[in-house]
């Protein structure tokens, strides 16, 4: 495309941006193409961000709890599964889940995000009573729990419906689900990378149902392995088709991959050029979905933090404990402090702001930073993408 073609092109998309109207599958696979400026893409995902989060960027305090690292899967981008006799699986007794919540609650973390392998030996019952064990003993705490990928197999081990799964959990203290197992829905891809686990209808099934109980969700896509643009801009336009139909989505989070120590290792892991296009483009076709996050943990500190003026306007959390990302080579901190993310959220020109898991402000104590509790919800007054 020659160059005044290609401008024409581009303002037609930031037409329809400015006007809210909503960008299909050829304007997606536009803003992927090399010779559209990435500055430019950028400019027009920050313009959207800013119209619907204004100045703010948003972070939790929060800890990590992989219960098991024992999978019965074998998925193909995956550094952290183990078999059941390896040396290095486990699966946490109660004891080490108890003290996991109480560091939990010493160090004001408002959120647990439990997520983990699909252990051959573990009941469903196992699942459910750490989700209840927890909930017992610190009920403050918001148990974010089980991606799409461990609710299908409690299907396949409790021969119920996903309904029935989902419900005793939240019966037993699950508040939200994350977002993972996603991967990327085209079956050209999924197919390569992870064909035994939960398909993609299912892990849309699942999600869907979630949010007829009332429970919100996040979503997520893995970028930067197998796949081309076409298969990228197809999986986001399967989020936001959801998204029509139940409005439970929270936060979409565009995942990076990591390549070390998995069976990809051949690959490089995505440039941080990118990383920066894949938000923005997440950004401006996801239309419906308020929130964009920039997890740190995987994009590297940098580029988190540059992605806030591409479109993203959440880092997650400070984090503590977590395996998966570092086990597939992630170079980033095992935490940051509660201090060290709000420098580097000022730094980016934005305004801090403590979040909890379903998006409302976080209230603390002057006196005591452990003591705790929820305002208002950040989304209040929506805005119009
Ligand atoms: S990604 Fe999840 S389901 Fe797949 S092998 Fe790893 S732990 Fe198991």
């Amino acid at each position: 495309m020659i160059s005044s073609e290609l401008n024409a092109r581009f303002r037609e998309i930031r037409d329809k941006v400015e006007a809210s109207e909503r960008l299909s599958l050829e304007d997606g696979l536009f803003l992927y193409e090399p010779e559209v400026s990435l500055q430019a893409v950028g400019e027009l995902a920050n313009y959207m961000r800013e119209r619907l989060n204004g100045n703010v960027a948003y972070y939790n305090i929060n800890t990590h709890l992989n219960p098991t690292n024992v999978c019965v899967y074998r998925c193909r981008f995956c550094a952290f599964r183990k078999d059941l006799r390896d040396e290095s699986g486990y699966a946490m007794t109660d004891e080490q889940v108890l003290e996991r919540g109480r560091e939990a609650t010493a160090n004001g973390c408002t959120e647990m995000h439990i997520v983990g392998g699909l252990h051959h030996q573990r009941k469903y019952e196992w699942y459910r009573d750490l989700i209840s064990l927890l909930k017992t003993n610190f009920p403050q705490i918001h148990l974010k729990a089980w991606t799409a990928v461990e609710i299908d197999w409690f299907r396949f081990q409790t021969k119920k419906s996903f309904r029935w799964v989902l419900e005793d959990m939240q019966a037993a203290g699950q508040g939200s689900m994350p977002g993972g197992g996603a991967e990327i829905f085209h079956p050209e891809v999924r197919d390569q990378l992870c064909e035994h686990k939960a398909n993609t209808p299912s892990w849309i099934e699942i999600h869907k149902t979630a949010h007829e109980i009332g429970m919100k969700t996040n979503c997520t896509m893995l970028y930067g392995h197998v796949e081309k643009a076409y298969h990228r801009i197809d999986h986001l336009m399967r989020l936001r088709e959801l998204q029509d139909k139940t409005g439970g989505f929270q936060v979409c989070i565009p995942l990076a991959f990591h390549p070390d120590n998995t069976q990809l290792s051949d690959l490089k892991k995505p440039s941080g050029l990118m990383d920066l296009r894949t938000v923005a483009i997440s950004r401006l076709m996801l239309d419906n979905i308020r929130h964009i996050k920039a997890y740190w943990i995987m994009l590297g500190i940098e580029t988190a933090q540059t992605a806030l003026a591409y479109g993203a306007d959440d880092l997650d959390g400070t984090v503590r404990h977590e395996l998966i990302y570092h086990d597939a080579g992630a170079q980033t901190p095992e935490f940051l402090s509660v201090e060290q993310i709000k420098q580097l959220i000022r730094e980016a020109g934005r305004e801090p702001i403590e979040r909890d898991t379903t998006y409302n402000r976080v209230i603390r104590d002057a006196n005591d930073f452990t003591q705790w509790h929820s305002g208002e919800s950040v989304d209040a007054e929506l805005v119009t993408a």
